[in-house]
């Protein structure tokens, strides 16, 4: 594999690292009280594609953002009320507008999948880093979040063992659908000119 940084180019300025104990240089940072601990010896091979609105198909709002905070105001719409209290995070959400935040460090443990399963393990918040996509389940993405999504992959090969990229509803079938049908493997896929193998089958 070339690096980026391969080549006749003077160096660039002095910069910082891609990666700092886990969050991500072109991250914007705003750190979540839910996360834990990786347990000892996780192998972080796996990349959990999501995709969330609050509420469902309302964008922009900031709302996703003050869930994984424990800021979101929950009598401020009904649909709140089913999801009071919840607990969770993520460690990337992309915006529509290609926009990236980092909520937990990938060396850290986000809670995302809930129960779940893939590659014949368990528990796969474990040692998975997951990814929101700010959208409609079984709707379209925009291009501004694959490229954002495709940078951050990239950046997550070099950081991280990935072996395996999947959606939540592979990693859950049955219990969970998102991204769904919207979302375009084969796009990332191809951006990333990856292995057949790193994708759900
Ligand atoms: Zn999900």
């Amino acid at each position: 594999m070339t690096r980026p940084d391969a080549g006749g180019a003077p160096a660039s300025p002095p910069s910082q690292p891609l990666w700092h104990k886990g969050w991500y240089r072109y991250a914007r940072a705003l750190a979540s009280p839910n996360f834990g601990p990786r347990p000892e010896g996780a192998q972080i091979d796996l990349v959990v594609i999501h995709s969330i609105s609050l509420p469902p198909g309302e964008f922009g709002n900031g709302n996703v953002q003050r869930l994984f905070t424990n800021e979101l105001d929950w009598d401020a719409h009904s649909y709140f009320q089913g999801i009071r209290g919840l607990q969770v995070s993520s460690h990337f959400f992309i915006a529509r507008t290609g926009a990236l935040w980092q909520f937990v460090g990938c060396d850290d443990r986000a809670w995302h999948a809930g129960e779940s399963s893939y590659r014949g393990r368990s528990n796969c918040n474990d040692d998975s880093i997951g990814i929101e996509l700010e959208g409609l389940e079984g709707g379209l993405f925009e291009a501004a979040q694959y490229e954002t999504l495709t940078g951050l992959c990239a950046s997550l090969f070099q950081a991280y063992p990935i072996a395996h990229i999947a959606g939540h509803e592979h990693i859950a079938p049955g219990r969970k659908l998102d991204p769904g049908p919207g979302f375009d493997w084969p796009l990332l896929q191809d951006a990333l000119a990856s292995p057949l193998g790193v994708f759900p089958k």
